[in-house]
């Protein structure tokens, strides 16, 4: 038996999977391992390495029989997997600074290693369960977290860019001045700019963006009486519930992906746009009514492209390990290892 793997490596914890030459995964769910990426690279790859024994011991694999890996990881990252030399959020150790990962890890292994980003492996991953192994489809995904990520499947590759870039999503501008009911609202994104998809569309957007903006319109509200930050994060499930207000953030948020979509429509015309991320891991009728709601917010499209399906990511909390084992599927088949 021959198998790859994918290594989905985190802030808190590594997550593995693995994947055979009929492209089934051996590993439901999560196969989880702390990720001591705060420790800098000899211990956090000495500890990735740790934990894939573990994964394959549990899928019953001998270590020799995975002949490649996929790693992916938050950027930012070159699209080799040089980590950024101004470090970041998830690699703060200053040793990671300008470290190139993806070599690091091929090294402390000896296997091939490819590298995505991590938007762009959860976007992969939801690709290949819409469209299966070696599509040739178009797909624009989009991962709505505590940030936006996502990414774009043109023809069935990952579209990584030149330096890496390819595939920020949540940054690019939108004409939110048309979402309905958000008159005079000012949505600031982290990166500095004004309108982009994540400043209406995160766990962050809400907290700073958009629950500031509603909160006066609904006087006495519960989540007037808590701090922000804990509000933002209680929004989710009071949709599901039905919450007026909460639904309203949820509309709000909809309805941005929706104009972001459109633009998408018109860049590519592809085959399926994808939503994942925590905010949509709610209840099957919250989740109909949220995709009712991106195409409300989409411009009246060509006859041709009005009907174009909108799909959630299904197993979402493993989409990026599983992306980065069909990044490494691809790699292993296309070098004859496969
Ligand atoms: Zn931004």
């Amino acid at each position: 038996m021959t198998v790859v793997a994918g290594v989905d490596l985190g802030g808190t914890a590594v997550n593995y999977t693995l994947m055979d030459q009929q492209d089934r995964f051996l590993i439901e769910g999560l196969c989880e391992h702390p990720s001591l990426s705060k420790q800098g690279p000899e211990i956090c790859l000495q500890q990735i390495a740790d934990g894939l024994k573990i994964a394959a011991d549990r899928a019953g694999v001998a270590m020799v029989e995975i002949v490649a890996v996929g790693l992916d990881t938050p950027g930012p990252a070159s699209a080799a997997g040089k980590l950024s030399a101004k470090g970041s959020t998830n690699f703060v150790h200053a040793n990671w600074a300008g470290f190139d990962i993806r070599d690091g890890l091929a090294r402390k292994l000896g296997k091939p290693v490819c590298y995505l980003n991590d938007g762009n492996a959860a976007a992969l991953w939801g690709h290949f369960a819409i469209f299966g192994a070696n599509s040739q489809e178009t797909s624009i995904s989009i991962i709505i977290g505590t940030g936006n990520g996502g990414g774009i499947i043109l023809e069935g590759n990952v579209v990584k860019g030149k330096n890496g870039f390819g595939g920020e999503l949540g940054h690019v501008l939108i004409p939110y001045q048309s979402i309905a009911g958000t008159s005079g609202i000012h949505p600031v994104c982290n990166c500095g700019r004004l309108g982009d998809l994540e400043s209406l569309c995160s766990l962050t957007a809400i907290e700073k963006n958009i629950l500031p903006y509603l909160l006066p319109k609904y006087v006495g509200h519960e989540l007037g009486k808590v701090d922000v930050n804990k509000a933002a994060k209680l929004v989710r499930g009071m949709a599901d519930q039905g919450d007026p207000l909460s639904r309203e953030v949820f509309r709000v948020q909809a309805h941005a992906l929706g104009l972001f979509y459109d633009e998408m429509v018109n860049t590519f015309d592809p085959d399926a746009l994808i939503v994942g991320g925590g905010a949509i891991e709610a209840s099957p009728a919250f989740q109909n009514w949220f995709i009712e709601e991106i195409r409300a917010g989409m411009p009246s499209q060509r006859e041709e492209q009005a009907g174009i399906p909108i799909h959630i990511i299904p197993n979402g909390d493993t989409a990026g390990a599983r992306g980065a084992a069909i990044e490494a599927s691809k790699m292993a088949k296309e070098s004859g290892l496969f």
